[in-house]
């Protein structure tokens, strides 16, 4: 699908201020004011109904810790899509759950949410998570940013947020490019080097200087080959990518 429409992205927090300016720099800020992409934050509790505005409450069957209630993350769905029934979101709509035991957030995901999806709603969790069945009704996705535990899904979105973004056609300024980038081709990125050409000692490599693009390009993948094959040598086996 080719994109033609704003990406919307909606995170659901219980932590509003968590998100204060961290979405105005760079890439991301650029990307909003060209139209390219909108981000909002809820407040979960804004959708409470209770005297005490409760957005938690113990779990059933005892133990220890908290869980996001269902009623609040029910009703702002409902406002944000029109509807808390998954089969009737429109079309390029997903319900996303920041836990760690979703699906590992990979480069590949970020590229089909960047190419497919028009809006993506967040959710983050606290405590010992989230009352199952938002899960159950609402989710479309489960992302994980990684095999750790985090104290909420708020650095999470915000990771994911990024990575998506960053893919949006036009999102990125004439000086860079996700061409290179790291995982687009199951292999890591190659070393860079600036100004001066001697820092300390330390000596820009020569072919880097030669002027032979053919060469660059020869000594990039090579050097890309040599550290993914040294630090994350499973990505050259593309069923991992
Ligand atoms: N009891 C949960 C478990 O063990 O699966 C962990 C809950 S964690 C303390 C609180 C919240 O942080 C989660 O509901 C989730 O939203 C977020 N979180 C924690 N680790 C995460 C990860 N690796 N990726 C995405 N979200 C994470």
């Amino acid at each position: 699908m080719i994109r033609f429409t704003i990406l919307k992205i909606d995170i659901l927090t219980i932590f509003p201020e968590f998100f204060t300016e961290v979405f105005d720099f760079g890439i991301i800020r650029r990307a909003k004011l060209a139209g390219i992409v909108e981000i909002n934050i809820y407040d979960i509790r804004s959708f409470t109904t209770d005297k005490h505005r409760m957005t938690d409450d113990r779990p059933f069957g005892g133990g220890d810790g908290m869980v996001l209630k269902a009623e609040p993350i029910f009703r702002a769905i409902e406002q944000i899509l029109g509807t808390c029934e998954r089969e009737k979101y429109a079309d390029g709509t997903k319900v996303v759950l920041l836990t760690p035991q979703g699906r590992v957030f990979k480069q590949a995901m970020a590229k089909e949410f960047a190419d497919e999806t028009r809006h993506i709603v967040m959710i983050c969790g606290r405590y010992e998570g989230v009352d199952e069945r938002v899960n159950e009704m609402l989710v479309t996705d489960e992302f994980s940013i990684g095999d750790y535990v985090l104290s909420g899904g708020e650095p999470a979105a915000i990771v994911v947020t990024d990575a998506i973004v960053r893919l949006l056609p036009n999102a990125l300024g004439s000086e860079t490019s996700a061409v290179n980038d790291s995982f687009t081709e199951n292999l890591l990125d190659c070393p860079h080097y600036t100004q001066p050409r001697d820092f300390r000692g330390m000596l820009v490599p020569d072919v880097l200087l030669s002027g032979n693009h053919a060469e660059i390009e020869k000594w990039r993948k090579q050097k890309a080959l040599e550290k993914t094959q040294k630090i994350r040598p499973e990505l050259l086996n593309k069923e991992n990518g």
